[in-house]
């Protein structure tokens, strides 16, 4: 199963999926990325970051999930993790937008989307001013982009409103885990009948 987070830059999104992967059988995707590391990020554990042509290269031959661009950047997942992953019978888990959110739904049946947003618009506004990662124009873009996003919730399965990252965290457990008991996920024990 593929659990996908998506949600404006600033609404939690990364906090939250650190705080998953001890529970459960949750493996994070690592992304690649063409955005400049912000301080304290780390290669391979962040992001996987590159250069534009590294980026089209990766793209071009196929070794991209899905891809997209984001405020002037590029991102994608790569493919070879989240298989070998689904191999492993893990929950994988995207923190990606939601273009590329939409291009996994496409190929894969097995996906959960979940979008996570913060209780306004004022409070994502703050968030981003306050976490000082970015440039004014950047978190003008940023802001922009998260109301083209909210556009799209209609496709995305569940919506959790971040005011208490515990809560939050407890809420897409509980999500993964009842997502876990359909029936069309337990065909095996179905079968036995
Ligand atoms: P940031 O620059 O704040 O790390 O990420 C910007 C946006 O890109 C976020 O919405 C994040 O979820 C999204 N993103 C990160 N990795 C990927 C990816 O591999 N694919 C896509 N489509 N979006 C990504």
């Amino acid at each position: 199963m593929l659990v996908i987070i998506s949600g404006p830059s600033g609404s939690g999104k990364g906090t939250l999926v650190k705080k998953l992967l001890p529970e459960n059988n949750f493996a994070l995707s690592i992304s690649m990325t063409t955005r400049k590391k912000r301080d304290g990020e780390k290669n391979g554990i962040d992001y996987f970051f590159c250069n534009e042509k590294e980026f089209v290269i990766a793209r071009d031959s196929g070794k991209l999930l899905e891809h997209a661009q984001f405020c002037g950047n590029f991102y994608g997942t790569p493919k070879f993790y989240v298989e070998q992953q689904i191999k492993k019978k893990k929950y994988v888990v995207l923190e990606i937008d939601v273009i590329g959110a939409l291009q996994v739904k496409e190929k894969f049946d097995n996906c959960i989307l979940i979008f996570l947003i913060t209780p306004d618009y004022k409070e994502l506004s703050k968030r981003l001013i306050e976490r000082k990662t970015d440039s004014p124009e950047t978190i003008e873009n940023r802001l922009f982009r998260a109301r083209e996003e909210i556009k799209l919730i209609n496709k995305y399965d569940y919506l959790v409103v971040n005011d208490d990252i515990e809560k939050s965290v407890e809420k897409v457990n509980c999500i993964v885990k009842a997502e876990s008991l359909r029936p069309k996920r337990n065909l095996k024990f179905i079968k036995n009948f």
